[in-house]
């Protein structure tokens, strides 16, 4: 079976070659922003609204429907690629001329999955990319196995950047499918790679069967009791007084003149927070999806969607109070991300072994008796606590819900076969 493998290392480019780097990021802004400005114009003519921020709510707010339909007048990516050619030979935008073409298109293309993404209602329309955000610099290579040499100490880029020191953390292995360079909120460039591993499923995986309930209070509890604290993982708390600080942090940059030099040297203080923040949480991610896919052969979550969650955390009556904790949109974005990526990482690192990675429709699981199926809402006393009203069946509320999540997966497999 083939599975992809992903990694993620530092580069340590010279500062002549970071500029590079800038400067190659700065043209992929410019051309998607051109071809965005592009897009927003032919829908200017259909829909008699200037304004911008109008736009954007009248196009966020389209049906499904309307949205498809509005798609049909957008121009394709091989359209864009061509329009680029002509905008190399405008004045203002000749300096295009000395950027590396393939990752411009590229970047045209990856426009394009976006406003695809829009039109199946599962993000927002695309926006302007600023160089203010470091996120929006990026550049991806359409066909890294030409473009890129991995070697010990350095890899070998194209369009004159020549061979990259990086932090050489493990071996890349596989056939390189993906490679993508961008920059994080304190100025460090990434690469991220995508390699195609070929691995032999065994025929027998070692290790029980295991249902996962992720919270807020308890980031993940197991239905089985192993892997570290009777197979709870805490999680949230290592990074609790961070955020505290964070907060004390942002709140002193919220009073500076924007700008200024204060400003900017407080706002590199709230960056330098939020990626210590985020190395704390990955290290834990990495150790904790680790330790449970060593420990079982078989693991079970709640399917969790973008936009159930966001629902969800405005408070509804089904989710009685999981995000209740999550308050702040730090909070959230924090946890949000982290279920998402758990999951990710649960997943590949089970396909990677060979094992099974599975997921339930969360509805009613944490309402649902493990013991006989009785599901009200009064079964859960509080939330620790849960006492089935039916049979009387006690347990600790998440584990409860941990262990409806693995029945309910063996109940489907089956009704399938
Ligand atoms: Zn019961």
């Amino acid at each position: 079976m083939e599975i992809e493998k992903a990694y993620r290392f530092k580069l340590e480019p010279t500062s002549e070659q970071a500029k590079k780097l800038a400067k190659m990021a700065g043209c992929g802004r410019v051309v998607f922003n051109d071809s965005l400005d592009y897009v927003l114009n032919i829908i200017k003519k259909s829909v008699a609204i200037t304004d911008k921020k109008a736009i954007y709510e009248h196009l966020n707010n389209l049906s499904y429907q309307d949205r498809k339909l509005l798609k049909k007048s957008f121009p394709n990516s091989a359209f864009l690629n061509k329009q680029l050619t002509s905008w190399k030979k405008l004045n203002h935008r000749a300096w295009l001329d000395d950027a590396f073409t393939d990752c411009l298109q590229q970047r045209q293309r990856d426009f394009v999955k976006a406003l695809d993404e829009w039109s199946k209602g599962n993000r927002g329309f695309p926006v302007f990319r600023t160089r203010k955000l470091s996120h929006h610099s990026t550049m991806r290579f359409p066909a890294p196995k030409k473009q890129i040499n991995i070697q010990n100490k350095h890899i070998k880029l194209p369009n004159g950047l020549g061979l990259v020191r990086y932090h050489n953390s493990q071996p890349v292995i596989g056939e390189l499918r993906n490679a993508t360079v961008s920059l994080n909120a304190v100025g460090e460039w990434h690469i991220s790679i995508m390699c195609l591993v070929e691995i032999e499923l065994s025929t027998h995986v070692p290790g029980e069967m295991t249902g996962i309930d992720m919270g807020i209070a308890k980031n993940m509890t197991l239905s089985t009791d192993c892997c570290g604290n009777e197979g709870v993982f805490d999680g949230v708390h290592s990074f609790k007084s961070y955020q505290d600080k964070l907060a004390i942090e942002q709140r002193k940059l919220s009073r500076k003149t924007l700008g200024s030099e204060n400003w900017k040297k407080q706002k590199l203080k709230v960056s330098r927070l939020h990626q210590r923040i985020t190395n704390i949480r990955n290290d834990y991610q990495h150790k904790a999806t680790s330790e449970i896919c060593k420990n079982h052969a078989m693991i079970i979550c709640e399917a969790l969607k973008v936009a159930n969650m966001s629902k969800s955390a405005k408070g509804d009556s089904e989710n009685h109070g999981k995000n209740v904790a999550a308050k702040s949109g730090l909070n959230k974005s924090i946890l949000d991300q982290g279920w998402h990526e758990l999951r990710r990482q649960l997943e590949y690192k089970m396909r990677w072994k060979g094992g099974i990675y599975g997921e339930v429709n969360p509805r009613n699981t944490s309402r649902e008796c493990a013991c006989c199926g009785h599901t009200e809402k009064n079964n859960r006393k509080t939330q620790a606590e849960f006492i089935c009203l039916s049979c009387g069946h006690s347990d600790n509320a998440d584990k409860n819900a941990a262990k409806v999540i693995l029945n309910r997966y063996l109940r489907e497999l089956e009704q399938a076969a």
